[in-house]
């Protein structure tokens, strides 16, 4: 093992190397702490100077003493938990020299490496977006509510924000800006029922002010949903305390969470108060540029406090959802009677609670909090909410978190080896897919996955195509949580039909954003930040929702084989929003062929022609290669349906023979505009528009990411040029194989040359921006058919670090992004993996980026579960039923539970 030894004394940080030893490392001198550098500055030299020397682990022997972590060091009066930077950069270990001595090297290092895997942890107290950023990732929560990782003592301000939501809790608000109504729904902040602090000697309770805050350190155990933070707080009076908060959601009971509330006092023995609150003068206040806007969504109508309960109700003010919410204070090792006063205020619940405490001991106190909202519970809510408090603790909040997520882990893991960071991020997407959607997979509560989850407000929690990133990793191991997501969308048919018809169209058409009830959530105007201007927003032109809806169907159908949901839902989605392309398919005499007019693709640059008073777009490739698609699959699927099933979908569609014989005339006549090297135009138009001079804007100005914002900045127009967000032309390989995209050209008699495909994701990607996270994840995949590693993975692992390292500069905050969290499982699996699942038989092609030494993970494929590890040279299968697989091309048959070895 090659290791690297770092030491810090005199304000210095030392770095060692031994080339070939085993042992801890020989002294070698590489590089000393520069004191007039920043820590950043010293690490980033640190990384250049040992990268290249393959190194598998670093050694640090005179760290500090904390509990919470091993690898902290203090130089120059800073400290820096070096393990947590060194790992960050390296992809490597950092063990503490003291557990080498214990266990031995190779020991330690395994012990480590283990660890790191499991756990995302911050140390150090943040401010402003960053701190709101890892309250986004440190969010815990169980698909019903999510509630964000902010220090328990925190109200919402600059630097903290402490904010519940509760899938599906919206309410709609109007504002007059500039002497217009604009009406915006919201994702509902809840009341902030996570507070509890200590204070003492009566002085004022203790908030995280930076000044108080010795050490901070927080880790999420992602193997069984926990969150931990822990303080060394030093007040202005010269009392020294640790303070550990313990968070965990409840599983299963989704209306259940709990505190654990440690407090020791390490330098003096005396007065203690505990103090607990439900506050709900709460506002929807994560979003910055909402600010202008009414973000005022609760009533209070209730508040009372009993011995050692409080409880606030209310509802959401125009949506009228009902909630109420109840916490208790227990102690394990202290009795509490008596000793706890409450008061109510101005919209809060307060309790305080006195003690008398002794230096050096620890006073532990529980806080277990109730939800329930009028959404789901028909009964009386605050006596509801109050029984379940009784049957709630934190221990059993605990044990049930922890059960609830090895069953995750046995079913749903996704194993890498020789890549800690990939490891990590993986499990921290897995685990925040399922914050955002475990509860959907019990069928009572009508809500789906939104673009940014339970975790903040950005989008205002609205529900996009993001789903169709996502929902494929549920189906494969909790097909429910899919099917809810549909019917989220089914019970929201009505008001994609009353939508269609709004804009002249028949069948359904469904929003670009979605909120409560299904209507149309886009806004008409965006805030620029560039010129801090009000510019309008077509990005409800984006039709193309509608076809990844279609999609999901599709492929939850096609990945579960569960007819009874096609019959039921299923079939008449498909068939509504088929009648709606149908409808929106103009016939054009001039050219024989269908235009869709007034639409936009997923580049969200592009919203209508440069100086063209005219709605959108006509003829986006990608939304017409993909109606083409959805027409052909769906007269496949009519064909196999019970008659009278499709009798019964088809008049609730308003679905007739004409509709069927028309959507096969559209489907061979769709327009796609191709120019004579074989490039796809975007839309019709497109190669007209005028290039960009991508490196004087880079010059310029560093990130062109948001390149429509300069350009608008400018006074100039993104329509204008080629330029993209994200990826659009080239989607449809994303969700489709390269052979079914090629069926749609060939349907549509279109003739590519030989090569099409690489020129295309050539000319395409030098045109975007990634202004958009599900941008790389798209391109990841096709730099990877078009075998081109390097870039797929280059631009693969950017992907997986876009919330971890908040790519965007800030958007991590107000959320995370679901959509690529989504995706980033679903290209380790299919692409790197290279399971693919599109026919009716399992195929595998590996295609393991080179330095992953193993990829394991089980998927449910048509009620059969196939369990995957696959190596450089070698594929292992086991099914449990005897099943059929196809390895780089040749099929093989499988006996339950007995592994197929194939070697390649
Ligand atoms: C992207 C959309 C996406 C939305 C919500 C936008 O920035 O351009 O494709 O649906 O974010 O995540």
């Amino acid at each position: 093992m090659k290791t690297i030894a770092i030491k810090s004394h005199d304000g210095k940080l030392e770095v060692n190397y031994s080339k070939n030893s085993n042992k801890p490392p020989f002294r070698t001198y590489v590089i000393t702490y520069n004191s007039n550098l920043s820590i950043g500055d010293n690490l980033e030299n640190i990384k250049s100077a040992i990268t290249g020397l393959s190194v598998d682990a670093a050694i640090i022997d005179n760290s500090l003493n904390y509990t919470f972590s091993d690898a902290i060091i203090g130089i120059n009066h800073q400290k820096i938990d070096v393990g947590l930077a060194i790992t960050n950069m390296l992809n490597i270990p950092v063990v503490n020299e003291n557990r080498i001595n214990e266990i031995g090297l190779q020991q330690a290092v395994d012990e480590k490496t283990e660890y790191l895997k499991w756990h995302l942890d911050y140390y150090g107290q943040y401010a402003g977006k960053r701190n709101y950023g890892q309250e986004a990732m440190l969010t815990i929560g169980n698909g019903f509510f999510g509630l964000r990782g902010a220090y328990v003592e925190s109200h919402a301000d600059q630097d903290n924000y402490p904010g519940m939501y509760i899938a599906g809790v919206f309410n709609q608000l109007t504002t007059n800006i500039n002497g217009r109504d604009v009406v915006n729904e919201d994702l509902v902040n809840l009341p902030n029922s996570q507070f509890i602090t200590f204070g003492v000697d009566h002085q004022t309770p203790f908030s995280v002010a930076k000044e108080d805050v010795q050490d901070t350190y927080r880790s999420l155990d992602l193997k069984n949903g926990v969150l931990t933070t822990a303080m060394n707080i030093q007040l202005s009076t010269g009392h020294i305390l640790e303070v550990k908060a313990t968070k965990v959601a409840n599983m299963t009971n989704w209306h259940r969470y709990s505190i654990r509330y440690e407090v020791k006092p390490i330098n003096f023995s005396g007065n203690l108060q505990i103090y607990s609150e439900i506050d709900g003068s709460v506002i929807n206040g994560n979003v910055e540029r909402y600010q202008d806007f009414d973000q005022h969504h609760l009533d209070i109508t209730n508040m009372s406090a009993e011995n050692n309960q409080m409880s606030l109700s209310g509802q959401t003010k125009t949506s009228h959802v009902k909630f109420a919410i109840n916490t208790n204070l227990t102690s394990s090792n202290l009795d509490l009677d008596d000793k706890i006063i409450s008061s109510t205020e101005d919209q809060k619940v307060k309790q305080v609670l006195n003690i008398d405490v002794k230096e050096g001991q620890v006073y532990q106190f529980d806080k277990n909090v109730v939800i329930f909202t009028s959404r789901e519970d028909r009964g009386d809510l605050e006596h509801d909410s109050q029984v379940e408090l009784t049957k709630s603790s934190f221990d059993d909040t605990k044990k049930d978190s922890v059960n609830f997520w090895k069953n995750i882990w046995d079913t749903s893991d996704i194993q890498i080896g020789n890549d800690i960071t990939s490891q990590k991020l993986t499990r921290v997407n897995i685990y925040h897919l399922f914050v955002t959607g475990a509860a959907l997979r019990e069928d009572n509560l009508d809500a789906s996955v939104g673009a940014r989850g339970l975790h903040g407000e950005a989008y205002r929690g609205h529900i996009f195509w993001d789903n169709m990133f996502a929902l494929p990793y549920y189906t494969l191991h909790y097909p429910k949580i899919t099917k809810q997501a549909i019917l989220y969308r089914y019970n929201r048919l009505d008001a994609a039909r009353k939508y269609a018809q709004s804009d002249g169209r028949q069948g359904s058409m469904f929003p670009w954003q979605s909120g409560m009830y299904g209507d149309e959530q886009s806004q008409f105007v965006h805030l620029n930040p560039v010129n801090n201007s009000w510019d309008p927003d077509n990005s409800r032109l984006q039709r193309h929702v509608s076809i990844s809806v279609a999609f999901n169907v599709l492929s939850y159908f096609h990945l579960t084989n569960d007819q009874d949901f096609m019959n039921q839902y299923g079939l008449e989605i498909l068939l509504s929003i088929s009648k709606f392309w149908e409808s929106l398919a103009e016939f054009n005499e001039d050219t024989g062929r269908y235009d869709i007019k007034h639409v936009m693709g997923p580049d969200e640059f592009h919203e209508h022609y440069p100086n063209s008073d005219e709605r959108g777009l006509v003829n986006n490739a990608y939304t017409n290669m993909m109606v083409s698609w959805l027409f052909v699959k769906v007269a496949e699927l009519i064909k196999k349906v019970d008659k009278s099933v499709l009798q019964q979908a088809a008049q609730k569609a308003d679905f007739t023979k004409d509709t069927l014989e028309k959507m096969d005339d559209i489907s061979k006549k769709l327009t796609l505009d191709i120019n004579e090297d074989g490039i796809i135009g975007q839309f019709q138009g497109y190669f007209k528009l005028s290039k960009l001079n991508f490196d004087a804007y880079r010059k310029k100005y560093g990130d062109i990411s948001r390149i429509d914002r300069i350009l608008k900045g400018e006074g100039k127009s993104p329509d204008a040029y080629q330029v993209a967000k994200q990826a659009d032309t080239l989607m449809a390989y994303y969700e489709l194989t390269i052979p079914e995209v090629e069926a749609i050209y060939k349907r549509l008699g279109y003739q590519l040359p030989t090569g099409y495909f690489a020129k295309n994701l050539h000319y395409y990607l030098d045109r975007t921006t990634h202004g958009s996270t599900l941008s790389r994840i798209v391109y990841s995949v096709l730099d990877e058919m078009n075998n081109n590693m390097d870039q797929s993975w280059q631009l693969f692992s950017t992907a997986l670090l876009s919330d971890y390292y908040d790519i965007q500069g800030g958007t991590t905050a107000e959320g995370i992004h679901l959509g690529v969290m989504g995706a980033s499982l679903q290209i380790e699996t299919r692409n790197y993996g290279g399971v693919n699942m599109n026919q009716d038989i399992v195929r595998i092609n590996p295609h393991l980026p080179k330095h992953w030494t193993r990829l394991a993970f089980k998927q449910n494929f048509k009620g059969t579960w196939y369990q995957y590890e696959i190596t450089q040279d070698q594929i292992n299968v086991t099914t449990d039923n005897n099943s059929k697989v196809e390895i780089l091309g040749k099929e093989y048959s499988t006996t339950s539970g007995k592994t197929l070895t194939v070697k390649y």
